[in-house]
């Protein structure tokens, strides 16, 4: 067999019969698929304003913790900024003073405390580093923003709340 006849076997073509000829099958099988999916469960969601549950080791953001009296967790040991591997923490830290016990658990505490969202890849090394159990990456999922300054969490984003 010489490769111009080859070539003609390849290219060749099985006539269409008749249905195939309609398109009506095809039409059918797609319109199946379709009306399938329609009533089969979705797998997108209406976010921000539907959430997601997520799995119990899911990171998100990242909460600074408080002890049970209420008082920061946090010493400003720098842990976990030397663990970070994308440098994206910093702190500066500061004496706790007379009479602020009930907010600083011990007597260092973090007078500014940055996280760089922008930065942070999320693998939970600060997290593993912290001896103290201050920070965990147990918060939401992150939100969009129009400027670069919005994405350096401070202290008023990191600590968590008092609950009264
Ligand atoms: S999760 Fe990782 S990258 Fe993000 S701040 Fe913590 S150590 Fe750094
Ligand atoms: S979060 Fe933990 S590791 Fe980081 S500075 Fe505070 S106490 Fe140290």
């Amino acid at each position: 067999m010489d490769s111009l006849s080859t070539r003609k076997k390849v290219i060749e073509h099985k006539p269409m019969n008749f249905w195939e000829r309609m398109y009506l099958p095809a039409i059918i099988g797609g319109l199946a698929i379709t009306i399938r999916h329609f009533f089969s469960k979705k797998a997108t969601i209406f976010y921000p304003e539907v959430q997601r549950e997520f799995s119990e080791n899911y990171r998100g953001l990242h909460s600074l913790k408080r002890d049970e009296n209420g008082a920061e967790r946090c010493t400003a040991c720098g842990l976990c900024a030397l663990s970070c591997p994308a440098e994206a923490i910093t702190m500066t830290a500061a004496e706790r003073k007379v009479g602020e016990e009930h907010l600083y658990r011990e007597e260092k505490y973090a007078a500014v405390y940055e996280i760089n969202m922008l930065r942070c890849i999320f693998c939970g090394f600060c997290e593993e580093a912290c001896p103290k159990e201050a920070i965990y990456l147990d918060g939401n999922i992150g939100k969009a923003d129009y400027s670069r300054d919005k994405f350096i969490f401070g202290k008023d984003k990191l600590v968590e709340p008092i609950v009264k």
